[in-house]
């Protein structure tokens, strides 16, 4: 029996990796929960799995929830000290990252210290603290498993492979709901467009990264720090039916690739169970319904998100955290409908740009950068109005 701790349990990965858990009651059980202001999904996911901890961001919210489960036995906790504290009890084995947002970042390194194994869906993390993070990883000797389908893809495909026979990675990219469109017929697109992923349903945050491809720039730092390539070793083509779900390209030329349906119940069993593979319900690829899987060079000049991301890697330091801070805060103002489409990218392009690098920051330096970003996306903002 594994004893886990789900940091955003309300959300899409959080919710699923919980179906998992129900369809296996004998090899799993849930000791802590987090989420952010959802008390009534929490509460009910309480009172089904009776973890011992469970935390909510809003103080408020904590405070209301503590009443609703006052008949059980679980501690409620708040706030970022919540966040740690259910990340680091003794109890827990396993910590799946499922909380959307740089914000994991301290919860993941006090996880990583106290010698949890992680699930890691929260690629924001990562992509800010790599550095601070793959080697906390090796020290501890603890597992750190990719949920993110393409990189479990990726890590499915190395299998036993010796990591200098890696030629390249190729990650697949479905391209979103605009891929085709030009700037001109982005500039108009609205949040419901953006919403509208043609394979994957997800949070709201994700699916808009995944239409301006930021998504797969955050893939690209998460796969350079994961499997220690170099930048020029990562390659992005668009394959819109997300069937395969990337590979990995060996010295003699060979292809290993992972396919399925796109459905994220697959990797995130995989990251829970590994090394073993279980049962899993649900369709199979159906390869003579989709008849062909197709491949298409990604539009680098309208799609920016993805060349603003390799930017990011080549500047290094603190640069990856800023491409990051200014995304999460120009996707909630998009999300927030004060800022149009396009404006993500120059939002982004204009934070990067006046960012000094801090080469190796510290989990302070990160926050500063991030608080930084902010604050110049505030201040542009109101020089327009
Ligand atoms: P959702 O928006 O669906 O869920 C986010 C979760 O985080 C919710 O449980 C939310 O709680 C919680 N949360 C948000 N802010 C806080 C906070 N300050 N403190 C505590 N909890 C918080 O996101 P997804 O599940 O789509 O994505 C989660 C992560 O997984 C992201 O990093 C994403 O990039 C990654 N990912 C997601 C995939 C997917 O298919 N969805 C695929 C690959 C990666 P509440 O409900 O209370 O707001
Ligand atoms: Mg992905």
């Amino acid at each position: 029996m594994k004893k886990i701790g789900i940091l955003g349990s309300t959300g899409s990965i959080g919710t699923q990796t919980l179906d998992i858990v129900r369809n296996n009651p004998a090899d799993l059980s849930v000791t802590a929960l987090a989420a952010g202001s959802n008390i009534n999904l929490l509460e009910a996911q309480i009172r089904e799995f009776r973890p011992q901890y469970a935390a909510m961001w809003n103080e408020e919210a904590a405070n209301e929830l503590r009443i609703k489960v006052a008949d059980t036995p679980v501690k409620i906790l708040s706030g970022m000290a919540g966040l740690i504290e259910v990340s680091t009890v003794p109890e827990i084995e396993m910590l799946v990252t499922a909380i959307v947002g740089m914000i994991g970042l301290r919860p993941t390194i006090e996880a990583i210290k106290a010698g949890k194994d992680i699930a890691l869906a929260n690629k924001e993390t990562l992509v800010t603290a790599g550095h601070l993070i793959m080697p906390l990883v090796k020290k501890k000797g603890i597992k750190f498993l990719p949920v993110d389908s393409e990189h479990s893809a990726i890590f499915q495909s190395l299998a036993s492979a010796k990591h200098d026979t890696i030629k390249q990675i190729i990650l697949t990219a479905s391209g979103g709901p605009f891929r085709g469109k030009s700037a001109h017929e982005l500039a108009g697109q609205t949040k419901a467009d953006a919403l509208r992923h043609p394979n994957w349903t997800m949070g709201q945050k994700i699916t808009i990264d995944s239409a301006t491809l930021v998504n797969k720039g955050l893939e690209v730092i998460e796969a350079y720090w994961l499997f220690g390539v170099t930048a020029e070793q990562i390659k992005v083509i668009i394959h819109p039916q997300s069937i395969i779900h990337s590979m990995v390209e060996f010295i003699d030329r060979g292809i290993m690739a992972q396919l399925g349906t796109p459905d994220m119940k697959l990797p995130i069993q995989y990251a829970l169970f590994y090394p073993e593979r279980k049962p899993l319900q649900g369709e199979s690829v159906d390869f003579l319904a989709a008849k062909a899987l197709t491949f298409e060079e990604p539009d680098l000049d309208t799609f920016k998100g993805l060349p603003l991301a390799f930017s990011a890697l080549a500047a290094g330091g603190s640069m990856p955290c800023v491409y990051n801070a200014a995304n999460e805060k120009a996707v909630s103002l998009f999300l927030e409908e004060k800022i149009g489409f396009l404006q993500i990218y120059e939002l982004i392009a204009g934070g990067m740009a006046k960012h000094k690098v801090i080469l190796n920051p510290s989990v302070e330096d990160i926050l500063a950068a991030e608080l930084e970003t902010y604050n110049y996306i505030n201040e542009k903002l109101m020089r327009k109005v």
